[in-house]
């Protein structure tokens, strides 16, 4: 039983990082982000609520975002635990999902803390690319996407997502540092938090990721 959060500030590499990791504990990869555009894509009332609080940096309500974690949670493939990647990022949310989880018997296992300077977080993020169909992610310097402009995983067209522009960059980094920072102190109290140092290849980090949690 595996529940493990993937830490860290917007840019620091917790999508790429995540599917890789995902699969080598075998549980689902939970990105809340991800759930969110899928629902702005779809065009539902939720994608609609989740999209006037994305464009302006902020978080998306607790309420709404703990229910939608809670019904993730209760779908079959998550039995045996998820990757959460972007979720809890208020330390009201850390709190509803200790307390969810404790009503199954279940705790958290995990946290792996990516740290980036934020002298880099601001290029990753103005320079993140990301495809319109799958959500992979690619970087106009460290990681382009094909020649074309396509995405190399499944072809449809790669763009900049609205809330990667620099303005809004910088209320998301507000956001994070007055209300998901706080969560790691009060994590550190009560699970193993690996502090992974974010800077260098795709494929080094991955190792240290895999090195601190000893898979
Ligand atoms: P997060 O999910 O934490 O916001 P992403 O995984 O989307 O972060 O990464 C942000 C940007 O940085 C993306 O454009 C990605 O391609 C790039 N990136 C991710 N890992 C690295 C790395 N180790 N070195 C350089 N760029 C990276
Ligand atoms: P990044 O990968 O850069 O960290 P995400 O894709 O995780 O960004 O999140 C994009 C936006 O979706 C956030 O700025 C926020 O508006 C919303 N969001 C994602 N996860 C949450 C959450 N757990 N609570 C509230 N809002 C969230
Ligand atoms: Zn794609």
């Amino acid at each position: 039983m595996m529940f493990v959060l993937l830490f860290g500030p917007p840019g620091s590499g917790k999508g790429t990082q995540a599917s890789a990791l995902a699969g080598r504990l075998a549980v689902p990869h939970v990105a809340t982000g991800d759930i969110f555009r899928k629902h702005l894509r779809e065009g539902t009332d939720l994608g609609r609520l989740a999209r006037s609080y994305m464009d302006k940096g902020q978080l998306v309500p607790d309420l709404v975002t703990c229910d939608l974690v809670a019904s993730r949670l209760g779908e079959a493939d998550a039995a045996g635990g998820v990757l959460f990647d972007g979720f809890p990022r208020s330390v009201p949310q850390l709190y509803w999902l200790i307390g969810h989880l404790a009503g199954k018997g279940r705790a958290l296992s995990a946290v792996v803390n990516l740290r980036v300077p934020d002298e880099l977080i601001l290029g990753r993020m103005t320079g993140r690319r990301t495809c319109t169909n799958c959500g992979a992610t690619y970087h106009v310097v460290s990681a382009p996407p094909a020649a074309d402009g396509t995405c190399t995983r499944c072809g449809s067209a790669v763009t900049q997502r609205r809330d990667d522009q620099e303005e809004v960059v910088r209320d998301r980094l507000v956001a994070y540092a007055d209300q998901t920072f706080p969560c790691l102190a009060q994590l550190r109290d009560r699970t193993p938090v690996h502090d992974v140092d974010g800077v260098g290849s795709i494929s080094e980090v991955q190792g240290r990721i895999f090195g601190a949690l000893a898979l």
